[in-house]
């Protein structure tokens, strides 16, 4: 088969595939921290699927949660063998949010509705249509008797939406995954489908305390004035730290580490009297070339010199912390791969970028595997009226087909 024919072959699967993505977000899989009863209900849907698809490698890893009915939240793993010794793993997920207010929507999230090429529901985008384009994409392959130019692994994952521990994470004890495989983990898109996550920055959130002493506004030199002790530490600090961070990469927008105060609290009722307390917060996001430990410490040595020279105390507390994973190189094995079948497939040069906020590959990206962030998307995620586009799904599971083929595509 060459290229055409395996998007043609994806393109007639185009009944079926709605027809059972519609199926599967019929079933409702909220994780239990939202009163939902997990994913249990949707993995026999989709290991059935998988099943009567002819895939004959399906296994459920079940983590124990005792908060759902079935007691266990099931990860599934569909394998399908290349032609080389390499995996290359798609990981999506199968949990979604909860509906939020359900006035907002137009109509039940839960009975998937088709209009304008569009369907919605929730979970339609995050994650059900890479989900299922990734299981098109390799039925494709699998149907015509192609093999795959990689080991394929498709992983369905539980409990992507409220921190990991019964999917990604769970698996990532099992070693399931080396450090010399690929993967791409959809986690993210844009709207033409053409940019490649590669590298994130790192986050800290920190909640600073500034503690003075409280007074008459008319006099406030018998006091210690909180808020603007708390003004200095943070034009001083945020002078330093951009004076010090300076590193630009121009995969990210913005290209240079940021230093954002952000949640300011009240510090009392009154206009006439000199605040003795004051609390704010920082949100900083740090390019992977700087440790956080570093940034932390230029934070402290500045909130140590408002303290010398205001007689205020400066706490801080670091409320969130995630140190950004090794990046994936712009001209990695993966992103080559994957950029070449966006090329045939959407006709555009895919573009390698950062993110400001975490994914999901970052925890595969510490284990040293080479992992892409990419999807098309709809940017709907979490919103009423969740939806997707057919035609993205479409485009997507036969980029994932020309990915899954690779050398092993006939080149006429
Ligand atoms: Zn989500």
């Amino acid at each position: 088969m060459n290229a055409r024919e395996l998007m043609q072959a994806v393109a007639e699967d185009r009944d079926e595939l709605l027809g059972n993505f519609c199926a599967m977000l019929r079933i409702s899989a909220v994780g239990p921290e939202n009163g939902g009863e997990g994913e249990s209900e949707r993995a026999k849907f989709l290991t059935k699927l998988a099943r009567d698809l002819g895939f004959k490698s399906v296994d459920v890893l079940e983590s124990a949660d005792p908060r759902v009915p079935s007691g266990k939240r099931p990860n599934i793993i569909i394998k399908l063998r290349g032609s080389s010794d390499k995996n290359l793993w798609v990981v999506t997920h199968m949990d979604t949010v909860p509906v939020g207010d359900l006035s907002a929507w137009k109509s039940p999230p839960f009975e998937p509705r088709v209009e304008d090429g569009k369907i919605f529901a929730r979970g339609s985008e995050d994650n059900g249509q890479e989900l299922i384009a990734s299981l098109y994409g390799l039925k494709a392959l699998a149907r015509n008797g192609m093999t795959p130019e990689c080991n394929i692994g498709l992983v369905f994952v539980a409990d992507e939406e409220m921190g990991n521990a019964h999917g990604i994470d769970f698996l990532l004890q099992k070693n399931i995954f080396r450090k010399e495989d690929l993967a791409v983990v959809p986690d993210h898109g844009e709207k033409d489908g053409s940019g490649i996550v590669v590298v994130e920055k790192g986050i800290a959130w920190i909640e600073v305390e500034v503690v003075g002493v409280q007074t008459h506004a008319s006099t406030p030199e018998k006091g210690v004035n909180a808020f603007e002790a708390a003004a200095r530490f943070m034009l001083l600090a945020l002078e330093r730290l951009r004076k010090r961070f300076i590193v630009c990469d121009p995969l990210f927008d913005p290209p240079c580490s940021t230093f954002a105060p952000t949640r300011c609290e009240a510090n009392g009722p009154n206009i006439n009297t000199v605040p003795g307390r004051q609390r704010f917060a920082f949100d900083f996001r740090v390019l992977p070339e700087y440790s956080l430990d570093d940034v932390m410490y230029e934070v402290r040595a500045a909130a140590d010199d408002i303290e010398k020279s205001t007689g205020a105390r400066i706490n801080l507390k670091l409320d969130q912390r995630a140190d950004a994973a090794p990046r994936t190189e712009a001209n990695a094995e993966i992103v080559r791969r994957l950029s070449a079948a966006i090329q045939v497939v959407r006709g555009l040069k895919a573009r390698p970028r950062g993110m400001g906020g975490g994914t999901c590959a970052a925890p595969f990206r510490r284990l040293g595997i080479q992992a892409a962030v990419w999807s098309t998307s709809s940017q709907t995620a979490h919103d009423a009226n969740e939806y997707c586009k057919l035609e993205d799904v479409i485009a997507d599971a036969q980029v994932y087909a020309l990915l899954f083929a690779g050398k092993n595509l006939d080149s006429n």
